[in-house]
C-alpha cells in the first residue's frame, strides 16, 4: 500500500482550503526579546515577534535563565525516571510547594505540559468518579476536549461563557451524580474572559465541582499572577486550578492545585503523570524562580498593560478593527485564511514582524485571524513600526475598515 499517497491526498486538501501549517523557523535570543532571528529558504534575519507566549518575556529574564544553569550544574540535564522511580527530586517538591502557595491551594502537582494536566487531570476525574457528568465550555481548549473524551464520563456542552445555559443544564442532572463544571479564564483566541463569580455562584447551588484553566492568565493577573481567580478572590472556591510553566512563566511544564486528597488522587491514578519521566530538576528550578519573581514584582504586568493599551488605541486610531475583549490578547479578525496567510506573510517578508495565521482547527472556519500579544518588551517603536505596516497593508488589500 502507498501510504505517503494517503498521507498526501489529507495534506494536499489542507493545502487547498489554505489550512495548512507553515512553521516559522525561529532563533530565540536570550537577552533580545521580542528579536529573534528567522531562518527562511533565502537566508537568516532579524524579525520582531508578535505572537509569543512567553507573554512576560520571563523565558529571558536574567534571574530565570541563572535559576536554570544553576540547576544544571547542581543536578544534571534530566530527572532519571517517573516521579515513581528515582524521578522525584526534591526541586520538584519545591516547585509544587510554590504552585500550591501560589494559589492558596493545599497541594499542587506538576506535569510535563498543561496539555497533559488537563489531559491526564480530566481524564481521571471522569473515569474514576461513578456517573460522573462534565460540562465543558464550548470554548474550551483542546487538551480538556480530548481528556474529557479519553475519560468517555459522559459530557455536556454548555454555550460558551452563558452561565444560564450552564444553569439549565447542571439542574437536568441528577443530585446524586458527582458534577464537575471546566472552563477557562481567559480564552486564547478571542483573549475573553470568564464570569467566574457567576459561573460559580449557579455551580455551587448544585454542588458541582470547579476545574478553571488559568494557563493563559497565570503570572499576569492578580497581584502575585495568581490568575484571574486570585484577582478577584475567588479562588478558594475553585475546586481545581490549572496552568501551565511555559507562558508567562516561560519555561515549560504544567500543573494542577486543588486540595490534598484531589491531588493526590490524580498522583495516584493518573496515566499521564505516571508514566512519562519527571520534569528535568532545573526546569523546576528556573520556574520556582520564574514564579518567585512574579509574586513580588509588579513591573512585568504593568509594562504589559501598558503596550497592549497602546497597541489597542493605535490600531482604533486607524480604523483597524480588533476584538475588544479586558484581556492582553488583541485578535485583528481577517476572517479568511488564504488573507490571513497573504498579511502575515507580507508582514515578515517587508517588514520584518513575525505574526502567526491563526486558522482553523484553532478557530472556527470564518474567523481566521492574526493575534498579536503584546509584552513589557515591546518597545513604543516596536508597535509604532507595526501599526505603519498593518497601515500600509490595510490600504493595499481593500479589507473593510471598522466603522468609526
Ligand atoms: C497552551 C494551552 C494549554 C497547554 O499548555 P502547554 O503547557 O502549552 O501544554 C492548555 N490550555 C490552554 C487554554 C492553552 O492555551
Amino acid at each position: 500500500m502507498d501510504f505517503d499517497a494517503l498521507f498526501n491526498e489529507q495534506l494536499d486538501s489542507l493545502k487547498n482550503d489554505g489550512n495548512y501549517r507553515y512553521f516559522a523557523e525561529l532563533e530565540r535570543k536570550a537577552g533580545k526579546f521580542p528579536r529573534a532571528a528567522s531562518h527562511a529558504e533565502d537566508g537568516v534575519r532579524d524579525v520582531t515577534v508578535w505572537c509569543s507566549n512567553d507573554y512576560l518575556g520571563m523565558g529571558q529574564h536574567p534571574k530565570v535563565i541563572d535559576a536554570m544553569i544553576e540547576g544544571v550544574q547542581r543536578t544534571g540535564t534530566g530527572a532519571g525516571g517517573t516521579r515513581n522511580i528515582s524521578g522525584t527530586n526534591h526541586d520538584h517538591l519545591l516547585l509544587e510547594r510554590e504552585l500550591a502557595d501560589l494559589h492558596g491551594k493545599e497541594s499542587a502537582l506538576i506535569f510535563t505540559s498543561g496539555y497533559v494536566s488537563n489531559w491526564a487531570s480530566l481524564s481521571t476525574l471522569g473515569s474514576r468518579l461513578e456517573n460522573c457528568v462534565i460540562l465543558s465550555d464550548a470554548g474550551n481548549h483542546a487538551s480538556m476536549i480530548e481528556g474529557i473524551r479519553h475519560s468517555r464520563a459522559h459530557k455536556v456542552l454548555w454555550k460558551h461563557n452563558d452561565v444560564e445555559d450552564l444553569e439549565m443544564k447542571l439542574r437536568a442532572i441528577p443530585a446524586h451524580y458527582p458534577k464537575i463544571v471546566a472552563f477557562e479564564s481567559v480564552y486564547s483566541m478571542d483573549g475573553d474572559i470568564a464570569p467566574i463569580e457567576a459561573i460559580l455562584d449557579v455551580v455551587e447551588k448544585y454542588g458541582a465541582m470547579t476545574y478553571i484553566d488559568e494557563v493563559h492568565a497565570v503570572g499576569m493577573y492578580g497581584k502575585r499572577g495568581g490568575g484571574v481567580s486570585e484577582e478577584l478572590g475567588l479562588a478558594d472556591r475553585i475546586t481545581l486550578i490549572e496552568g501551565t510553566l511555559g507562558k508567562a512563566f516561560g519555561c515549560v511544564g504544567g500543573y494542577i492545585t486543588g486540595s490534598a486528597a484531589l491531588c493526590d488522587f490524580i498522583r495516584s491514578f493518573a496515566s499521564g503523570f505516571i508514566f512519562t519521566t519527571a520534569l528535568p530538576p532545573a526546569v523546576a528550578v528556573a520556574a520556582r524562580t520564574s514564579i518567585a519573581h512574579l509574586k513580588e514584582s509588579e513591573m512585568e504586568r504593568a509594562g504589559q498593560r501598558r503596550q497592549v493599551a497602546r497597541l489597542r488605541k493605535m490600531l482604533d486610531a486607524q480604523g483597524i478593527p480588533h476584538m475588544d475583549n479586558n484581556s492582553h490578547i488583541v485578535p485583528v479578525m481577517i476572517g479568511d485564511p488564504v488573507k490571513t496567510k497573504m498579511l502575515a506573510d507580507h508582514l515578515m517578508d517587508e517588514w520584518g514582524i513575525y505574526v502567526q495565521p491563526i486558522n482553523y482547527p484553532t478557530v472556527p472556519k470564518g474567523t481566521e485571524r492574526l493575534r498579536f500579544t503584546p509584552s513589557p518588551l515591546h518597545t513604543d517603536a516596536d508597535i509604532d513600526h507595526l501599526i505603519n505596516a498593518l497601515t500600509s497593508l490595510w490600504k493595499q488589500c481593500a479589507i473593510a475598515h471598522a466603522v468609526a
